[in-house]
């Protein structure tokens, strides 16, 4: 007998579990399957440890500029193990609460790799599993290289499996997830080389916003090579790496490289061809705006779609799919995919929503985008000798000055964005910008005073 559900979701990150509980709270008989761990990327191997090491981080910083407060506090010493054990207690409990979740709103999990059988039809273990709809909510993976020895090295997954905090570290990328580990491990104190193979970091982001970061990192002496391509790595004596770049370069005494050069699709073990669901040619699954895959009846969400690869995406995709098969007040229910606010969680912090000055112009043309800018020493640390600059930006269209682009880099950003993006979504004109009083002393006022 094979078991049958209304709605059945495949893998249990953010757009699978979020789904599945959306559907279940509708009415519907749901299940989720999960080949590793609850909670998917985000949980295990991504947003959530990510944040973790960047608040210890913070931390370590704290500590550096101290003394400008008054503070005699000199680090004696850092336990890395420490911080990973009290990090990994933290994705326990998340577990915990998530399978709360699950029975409270009646979802079964299912353990296991699902491979599909025919368009309604899944085996797991061994067993089929039949439903009217299947979400394909199964993420992705990080991008290996195609060089001598890359298996040499780690990726974002091999770093939060890290119970040592390395010596010497290499970090191969440009994006997130290579600026946000090679962040963390300098202020942590390991020697960090962070190797980009372009001039640029965050490459789509607003150049204002680079640019500053560039300088920070400069200032923080963090070790970027730009223009850096790693042809070569070999195993050295006491469990030590040496990286060969392009150049001639030769990085020796590593004890850690990272590989953070983009994530690819995990569909190449579904057997999607049982059930006729296409791909574009990297693997990832396209899907209209409604989540509905070439297939009817089966539907994708999250990274494996291709678009923004964020939490909140995948949790709003999947929540509204659900809205709209099982909820009868909702049938054309659909994630909106415009303006996502994004967050770097970098040293400090970069957030944007909207578009670059470049995609405005480029967009609606020179002559009708005005852009307002503001530097400014953050008071947190103007009176230390770290006086590193914030780098705010409006980016505004049309003769009524609508705000279609705002970016920021300075402490704070991180919480800083999510009301502006509020306004932004609502169509926020600079004039209503400046009609809000500002709130002092803050760094978030420069936003609602900029001349
Ligand atoms: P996932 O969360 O990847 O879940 C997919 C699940 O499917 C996995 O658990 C996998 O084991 C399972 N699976 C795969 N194949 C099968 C199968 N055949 N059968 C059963 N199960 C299967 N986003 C943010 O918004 N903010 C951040 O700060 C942030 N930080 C990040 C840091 C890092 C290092 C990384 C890697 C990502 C980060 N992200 C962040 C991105 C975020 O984690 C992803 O966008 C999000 O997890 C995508 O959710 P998803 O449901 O599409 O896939
Ligand atoms: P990204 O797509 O952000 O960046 C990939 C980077 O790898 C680019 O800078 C690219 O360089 C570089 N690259 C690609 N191939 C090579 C190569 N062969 N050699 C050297 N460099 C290479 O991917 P990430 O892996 O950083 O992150 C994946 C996604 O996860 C992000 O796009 C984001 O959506 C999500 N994420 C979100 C976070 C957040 O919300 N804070 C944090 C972490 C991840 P180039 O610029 O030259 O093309």
């Amino acid at each position: 007998m094979t078991r049958h559900y209304h709605y059945l979701a495949i893998g249990a990150g953010s757009g699978g579990i979020a789904s599945a509980n959306r559907a279940a709270m509708r009415g519907a008989k749901a299940a989720v399957i999960e080949a590793k761990a609850v909670g998917g990327t985000c949980v295990n191997v991504g947003c959530v440890p990510k944040k973790v090491m960047w608040f210890g981080a913070h931390i370590a910083e704290a500590i550096k500029y101290s003394s400008s407060y008054g503070f005699d506090l000199t680090q004696q010493s850092f336990d890395w193990a420490t911080l990973v054990r009290n990090r990994e207690a933290y994705i326990e409990r998340i577990h915990a609460a998530y399978h709360r979740g699950f029975s409270s709103n009646g979802v079964e999990y299912i353990e296991g790799f699902a491979r599909f059988v025919d368009k309604n039809t899944v085996e797991v273990n061994g067993e089929l599993i039949t439903a009217d709809h299947i979400t394909i909510a199964v993420g992705g993976r990080p991008s290996r290289p195609a060089i001598p020895g890359a298996e040499l090295g780690i990726d974002s997954d091999g770093f939060f499996a890290l119970t040592k905090q390395p010596t010497k570290a290499v970090v191969v990328g440009a994006g997130y997830i290579a600026i946000e580990i090679a962040g963390v491990l300098h202020a942590l104190g390991t020697d960090t080389h962070l190797l980009v193979r372009g001039d640029r970091l965050l490459k789509n982001f607003d150049t204002d916003i680079t640019d500053a970061l560039l300088q920070r990192i400069q200032q923080d002496k963090l070790q970027l090579h730009t223009q850096s391509e790693v042809v070569k790595v070999e195993a050295a004596a006491e469990d030590r790496l040496t990286v060969y770049l392009k150049d001639g370069t030769i990085l020796f005494n590593v004890d850690c490289l990272i590989w953070a050069i983009g994530r690819e699709p995990a569909t190449d073990k579904l057997n999607l061809a049982a059930a006729s669901i296409a791909t574009d040619a990297e693997g990832f699954i396209r899907t209209d705006k409604h989540q509905n895959t070439n297939v009817p009846g089966i539907y994708a969400v999250g990274d494996i779609t291709g678009e923004a690869q964020l939490t909140p995406v995948a949790v709003k995709a999947g929540r509204m799919l659900a809205e709209r098969l099982f909820n009868p007040a909702m049938p054309n229910a659909h994630m909106d995919y415009s303006l996502i606010p994004t967050v770097v969680f970098s040293h400090p912090p970069i957030g944007t929503i909207g578009l670059s000055e470049a995609e405005a112009i480029a967009k609606y043309g020179k002559d009708h985008i005005k852009v307002y800018r503001s530097s400014f020493a953050a008071m947190y640390n103007a009176i230390t000798p770290h006086r590193a600059l914030s780098t705010f930006k409006l980016v505004c269209q049309g003769a009524d000055e609508k705000v279609v682009g705002l970016h920021g880099i300075g402490e704070g950003m991180d919480e800083i964005l999510q009301g502006f993006a509020v306004a932004i979504k609502m169509g926020a004109t600079k004039a209503d910008f400046d009609a809000t009083v500002a709130l002092h002393p803050t760094s978030a006022e420069e936003f609602v005073t900029m001349r």
